[in-house]
């Protein structure tokens, strides 16, 4: 069995800290990746303090995970070892209801096994993740990298990247549309990002004008202190869309009044309090409230070539596994632009 290494939690409490284990062999449809770089995603944090009360122990967090391929079981078609791949937030799901059939393996109705802290299908091991040495999946949930592309920067791709990616295309984000980015962080940047390269008028909201500079450089056409009244009345009843990607508690209707008639706030944060809705702000103009998460297994791909062609990476700031610690707090202060990166050769 192929063995590993990396940092996890023990328990809520104390700091990650090294943990030896070891991978399956890969089985005939599996890859075995050598872990180049991992992002580090909010959630990461969340769970390794069991702030969602689903953390199982020991706990290697990491799905924004980009490798090299070092081994493929027999049956593996779209890789070769010492080709580039990538991992994200899901790491299999059942294949066989509709929404797996249809590619929204995300949305299995019997759940998608997660990238770690979860049940492993083949094996019934607790999955480990990217903040490792390695990592063993089954081709269906592994993705091809655009070669050019810098791979550190890549890695948040596969959780920030499709989170905001899939809602711009599922809410038809384009040319014409006026659009809000809520939240200037791992997610927004992103999703400022790709509004901006489907054409959009993108505009940044943010409570900081601190952020401005920083936005218009990412791709903002507009900026809008969300905390100027005056600003947010200017610009009332005017936006197609939202994308709320602000994680903290906070009051959405703000947000409902800028819509215009028919117009969607989607929310891709997962604030720990559910938001208030005034259904006045909604009835007004018949908006809707929605939410989505990451992306189904053709459409992430999808994502990955179109950042390929339009050179769209994330903002990271690349550290060695030794000062995650130190990076889980200075993300909690919104120190960071924009994105961690682990360079998992420093686990060596
Ligand atoms: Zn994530
Ligand atoms: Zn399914």
């Amino acid at each position: 069995m192929p063995a590993s290494k990396g940092f996890a939690a023990q328990n809520p409490q104390t700091p990650l800290a090294p943990y030896n284990f070891s991978r399956r062999e890969p089985g005939p449809t599996e890859i075995l990746v050598d872990v180049l770089y991992c992002g580090v995603c909010h959630s990461d944090l969340h769970m390794a303090r069991n702030e969602w009360g689903q953390a199982v122990y020991p706990l290697v967090p990491g799905h924004e995970i980009v490798g090299r391929v070092t081994a493929t079981g027999k049956e593996v078609k779209n890789f070769k070892t010492g080709d580039v791949a990538a991992i994200g937030v899901i790491v299999d799901s059942c294949r066989h209801c509709a929404p797996c059939k249809r590619g929204e393996e995300h949305f299995c109705d019997e759940g998608a096994t997660l990238t770690y802290a979860a049940k492993d299908r083949v094996d019934g091991s607790i999955t480990m993740g990217g903040y490792s040495a390695n990592y063993v999946v089954d081709e269906r949930f592994a993705h091809t990298v655009p070669a050019h592309l810098d791979l550190a920067a890549v890695a948040p791709l596969l959780c920030a990247g499709i989170t905001t990616y899939s809602p711009l295309r599922h809410w038809k984000v384009g040319p014409g549309k006026k659009v809000g980015i809520v939240g200037l962080g791992g997610l927004g940047h992103m999703g400022l990002k790709f509004a901006h390269a489907f054409g959009a008028h993108a505009v940044q909201l943010t409570t900081s004008l601190k952020k401005k500079e920083d936005a218009l450089k990412l791709g903002a056409d507009e900026v809008v202190v969300s905390t100027d009244a005056n600003a947010m009345k200017a610009h009332a009843k005017s936006f197609d869309f939202i994308l709320d990607t602000a994680s903290a508690p906070h009051d959405i209707d703000p947000y409902l009044q800028l819509l215009k008639q028919d117009g969607t706030l989607t929310l891709v944060g997962l604030p720990e309090k559910p938001p208030a809705v005034n259904v006045f702000s909604l009835i007004t103009r018949r908006a809707s409230v929605a939410g989505s998460m990451i992306g189904g297994m053709p459409e992430t791909q999808q994502m990955l070539d179109y950042c390929g062609q339009k050179n769209i990476t994330a903002d990271v700031e690349v550290i060695p596994i030794q000062k995650i610690n130190e990076a889980f707090e200075r993300m909690l202060k919104q120190d960071v632009k924009y994105r961690f990166v682990i360079d998992m050769s420093s686990l060596k």
